[in-house]
């Protein structure tokens, strides 16, 4: 295919403003796929999408479209995520494509993550198509959209022609988006005689397959058969196979410039396959690699540990085939007294984190317990040294510490007036500083600076249910600072319990440090004996609850001689000891961990 007739673009919006139904709607109408074959949100395959109705991770797909022109154009598409916890994942997808499509619900207009995942695309000098969705809904405001689009953003959208009003729902006007971006975006470049230069932007592991790299090749061309060389690993491979998503996997003999494919190449390394690597001919290497992307910071970390301690290899097998998977997370082995073996592992947030700990339960049949999430403070001690630390455990005794710093971010966020003080009450709960406020119409946008550590447990839950899921939130990692941090201790049966203990601001120790205690009351079972539930700074108590002796016998409420009933009832005990981890003489369910550090 010439250059002039492809097109490479990324669908970028807020959370729910209807990128993967649009994407629905494209593969449709180009009739990449039968309607037997056409479900809803095909691009979401993972079953944890499918459920929670988000897209985590990025998809490609090739669509071939005969526009109006009389020329039939190679449309190379991405969804992307919305959430601000997968942004990563949005500038992966953006750096292989020329274009985006601003999808913006017309009857919520602008939201915080428009924004952000706007500002993205103008770093990543996109062409930016703005699609204005929802317009069959009785709400729908498409003038106004119009108007904020150019007033917030700052790109034209008065004209008709210069943002589409579509219904990605009911199929209005699809066509106008895929002429749109036929004339708009600009089309690829490169040589294709040129030496090999593809970017590396994504990489999984098929069960069938092995692993697979999606790439982006900027110049030269690649064949089946070729030498491939990871220019940042100088891994070599052969190219076993090559192909497209159409969107099902369709094998091509050769992927020339501007194209977006998958590479097979029997790759058994995981560790070879970086995501933004530029990928080379081993013997016609390129001068030099592509300037690639910014690798990820993570920002929350925890520790996992499998409740089953002959589970700890597979645990580690897991991790590696989900980070290849998703570059943004990071892990490493741990011990804990309480837990045994382990690993550390970072994240971009705690949604990411969530989303992890699921896919492990579910993709990889893995029990396992999350210890309280962490961000990574700088501990400068009374030697001179300075100590990163993401595990609270690790904190070094008070007395060798001189100082210590916590990281803070700047966050923007967009509701109705009549919420804004809602959301400024919880912003200043949670020790924000407010930077600036202004208004869009009737919405104000506040910046808030905050500290990350009273953000990263339930704070955009707490503004949703501030704002009855009307605020949107974005933000971005500011600097460090010092704060008077103290490190709180749980005590279950008058054992500390490693896995629960949490750094907070002195100002909140004492309320966190009951909330906890008073959900743990909640989240242990009640055992034959009496459990004292502590937490602590040092030696110093600052909170207690006392879990009641129970009879064991569970079948003792089932009244009358129903035998089947209180066979269900010991089996549903039985598995539920599976679930639980022995702290000394007390069970505590797995479920426990995590839920115990969030609060209300
Ligand atoms: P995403 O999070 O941006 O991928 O959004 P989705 O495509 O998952 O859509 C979010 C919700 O909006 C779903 O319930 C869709 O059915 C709905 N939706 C998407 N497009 C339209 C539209 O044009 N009109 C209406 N009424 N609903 C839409
Ligand atoms: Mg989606």
């Amino acid at each position: 295919t010439p250059l002039s007739l492809i097109r490479n673009f990324s669908i970028i919006a807020h959370i729910d403003h209807g990128k993967s139904t649009l994407a629905d709607r494209l593969i449709e109408l180009c009739g990449a796929l039968t309607k037997r074959e056409m479900k809803s949100q095909v691009l979401d395959s993972m079953e944890l999408e499918q459920e929670r109705g988000i897209t985590i991770k990025a998809q490609t797909v090739r669509l071939t479209y005969p526009a109006k022109d009389g020329k039939t154009y190679i449309l190379n598409l991405m969804d992307t995520p919305g959430h601000v916890d997968f942004a990563y994942e949005v500038s992966r997808s953006l750096a292989a494509c020329e274009g985006s499509l601003l999808v913006v619900d017309a009857s919520q207009g602008v939201e915080a993550q428009t924004l952000a995942n706007v500002y993205q695309a103008i770093d990543a000098n996109h062409e930016i198509v703005p699609v204005l969705n929802k317009v069959d809904l009785p709400a729908a405001e498409p003038e106004k959209t119009r108007a904020q689009i150019e007033e917030v953003i700052g790109i034209p959208a008065s004209d008709p022609e210069d943002a589409v009003e579509i219904s990605a729902k009911t199929g209005i006007n699809i066509e106008g988006v895929l002429e749109a971006l036929v004339k708009r975006l600009p089309p690829p470049q490169g040589d294709a005689a040129a030496p090999l230069q593809a970017l590396l932007v994504d990489s999984w592991y098929d069960a069938y397959l092995g692993v697979i790299i999606l790439v982006r090749i900027k110049e030269g061309s690649l064949r089946k058969g070729d030498k491939i060389r990871m220019m940042e690993t100088g891994a070599t491979y052969h190219v076993d196979q090559l192909g497209v998503f159409s969107p099902k996997m369709t094998p091509v003999e050769s992927l020339g410039p501007g194209e977006i494919g998958y590479i097979n190449a029997a790759i058994k390394t995981v560790a070879d396959c970086k995501v933004g690597d530029t990928i080379t001919l081993d013997n016609r290497p390129a001068p030099a690699p592509l300037p690639g992307f910014k690798p990820s910071v993570p920002v929350v970390w925890c520790g996992l540990f499998p409740i089953d301690a002959d589970d700890f290899e597979k645990l580690r097998e897991s991790l590696g085939k989900l980070q290849l998977n998703d570059a943004s997370f990071h892990f490493e082995a741990e011990t804990s007294a309480a837990l045994g073996f382990g690993f550390r592992c970072g994240f971009l947030g705690l949604l990411h984190l969530e989303i992890i700990q699921e896919r492990l339960s579910r993709e990889f049949n893995l029990d396992l317990i999350a210890t309280a999430p962490s961000v990574v403070y700088r501990v400068f001690k009374t030697d001179g040294t300075m100590e990163l630390l993401h595990n609270p455990a690790d904190m070094p005794d008070t007395s060798l510490i001189e100082r210590i710093e916590e990281p803070w971010i700047k966050a923007s966020i967009m509701v109705q007036d009549e919420y804004l003080g809602n959301v400024l009450a919880l912003c200043s709960e949670r020790r924000g500083v407010q930077l600036d406020l202004t208004y869009v119409g009737n919405r104000a946008m506040a910046v808030y600076k905050l500290p990350l550590n009273e953000v990263v447990f339930d704070f955009y839950d707490k503004l949703k249910s501030a704002t009855r899921g009307y605020a949107s939130f974005d933000y971005q990692m500011d600097d460090y600072e010092e704060s008077d941090l103290v490190r709180i201790s749980i005590l279950v049966n008058h054992e500390p319990v490693d896995a629960l203990s949490f750094i907070a601001h002195r100002s909140a120790a004492d309320m966190r440090g009951r909330a906890i205690c008073a959900r743990l009351k909640d989240l242990i079972p009640r055992q034959l004996f009496k459990i004292a539930i502590q937490a602590a700074i040092g030696s110093k108590v600052i909170a207690r609850e006392t879990i009641g002796a129970l009879s064991k016998d569970v079948t003792a409420k089932c009244y009358g001689g129903d035998i089947s009933r209180k066979r269900k009832l010991l089996e549903k005990q039985k598995a539920g000891k599976k679930r639980m981890r022995q702290f000394g003489k007390v069970e505590i369910p797995q479920s426990a961990f995590l839920a115990a550090l969030k609060m209300d």
